[in-house]
């Protein structure tokens, strides 16, 4: 008998997850990371994430949300942690945007509560957006945010409680698998299982170099902007999470004040067309005026109060797929291989769901989760063949 039945290599969002749901299922689980944990060098860092249901990217992503949410709230009551703050959420702009348009296809095919705002009534309820009279806004109340170092940590100490084998600082050179099963090599040794999880988030073009997968590194770059004014006013509960689409296709989101009254108001930009393409090895991790000044100028139109002193930054990478779609499933070529990537800058709050499913498809070869989305092969196939 193997000493693991699966190995997770990358214990990031994803596989901490994952670890976390094979040791509750009983499985003798190794996982491999590279780094101490948490750590800024991937993209599960900047202590928050936005979390939302009325799903603008498609759909399809609904029904996983809707499982997320539950998976969230059994880490919180498993680890009697906080690790959701479910402060509303505004999507911004005109009707037609992506933005807007999408999370009200969304809301709608899903019955999920939702208001739209005009911007008389986004004026009244959240007085802190400047926004134009052709604007509108969708409000979701379960909306909010995800803490991201806190709920990697969480999933990987649940994990150890029920027995998960955790490596850390010991980065895999290598994987194989033979007729039997799955061999990872890493500078101190060789490990062998049944089966073999690959959630290795932007080392993806690397370690999944076999796929030809069209994976897309981007450095993306944090604020956290101290606002004029009291910045009482962004507390959850008065200042919900936001993204808005301006009429230039540029995507600025946000967060209230969770870092304390110093801590400033974070906000970054979600679609920024002229991202730095990079590696994890090769990205500047430099902070530079022209990108801090371009979202003070985006910010300014909407929000001019959070035009105060930077308090803190930091770059973090997207990895991203042409259709900005998570490629997962089977490996093609490798039955005994699972694997998870491209979750193109909105991945995060799927960690717990997206747990489930690697850990579904590691045990049993499937899942009751619809991944057609998600599918390797909308690369490769071409139209009519
Ligand atoms: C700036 C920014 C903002 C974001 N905002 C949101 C948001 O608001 N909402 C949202 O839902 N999503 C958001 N995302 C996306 C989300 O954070 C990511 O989709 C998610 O964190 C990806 O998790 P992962 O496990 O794939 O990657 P990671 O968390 O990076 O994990 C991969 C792990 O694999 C390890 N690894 C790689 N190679 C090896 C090896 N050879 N040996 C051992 N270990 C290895 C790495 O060290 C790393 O720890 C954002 C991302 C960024 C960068």
């Amino acid at each position: 008998m193997k000493p693991y039945q699966v190995i997770v290599l990358g214990l990031g969002g994803m596989g901490s997850a994952t670890v976390w749901q094979l040791a509750q299922r009983g499985v003798r689980v190794l996982g491999l990371e590279q780094f101490t944990s948490p750590h800024a060098r991937g993209s599960s860092h900047g202590r928050t994430r936005v979390i939302r249901q009325a799903y603008f990217e498609h759909p399809s992503y609904v029904p996983l949300l809707r499982r997320a949410y539950e998976l969230w709230e059994e880490a919180e009551t498993a680890s009697q942690r906080r690790l959701l703050t479910l402060c509303g959420g505004l999507m911004l702009g005109r009707p037609e945007s992506e933005v807007v348009h999408g999370s009200w296809l969304s809301a709608r095919e899903h019955s999920l509560p939702h208001e739209i705002l005009d911007a008389r009534e986004i004026r009244r309820r959240f007085p802190l957006f400047h926004v134009d009279d052709a604007e509108v806004g969708l409000f979701e109340a379960k909306a909010g945010v995800v803490q991201a170092e806190e709920a990697v940590q969480t999933h990987l100490d649940l994990a150890t409680a029920r027995g998960a084998e955790l490596h850390f600082e010991e980065p895999a050179l290598h994987w194989d698998t033979s007729g039997s099963g799955v061999t990872v090599t890493t500078a101190r040794g060789t490990y062998s299982a049944d089966q073999l999880i690959l959630s290795p988030g932007p080392w993806a073009p690397h370690l999944l170099a076999g796929l030809n997968l069209p994976l897309r590194v981007e450095r993306q770059v944090l604020y956290w902007f101290q606002p004029r004014g009291d910045i009482a006013a962004y507390q959850p509960g008065r200042f919900p999470i936001y993204i808005r689409e301006s009429a230039d296709g540029l995507q600025p989101y946000g967060f209230p004040a969770l870092d304390g009254p110093d801590g400033g108001v974070k906000a970054a930009f979600f679609r920024l067309p002229n991202a730095q393409i990079c590696t994890a090895e090769t990205v500047d991790r430099g902070l530079h005026p022209a990108d801090e000044n371009a979202l003070r100028e985006a910010l300014r139109q909407f929000l001019p109060d959070l035009d105060g002193p930077l308090i803190h930054a930091t770059t973090c990478l997207y990895t991203c797929t042409p259709d900005l779609h998570f490629v997962m499933g089977p490996h093609p070529h490798h039955p005994r291989v699972t694997y998870a990537a491209g979750f193109s800058g909105h991945g995060f709050k799927f960690c717990s769901v997206v747990g489930e499913i690697l850990a579904d498809l590691a045990t049993q070869g499937s899942t009751r989760h619809d991944l057609s989305l998600f599918s390797p092969h909308r690369f490769t196939t071409q139209p009519g063949t």
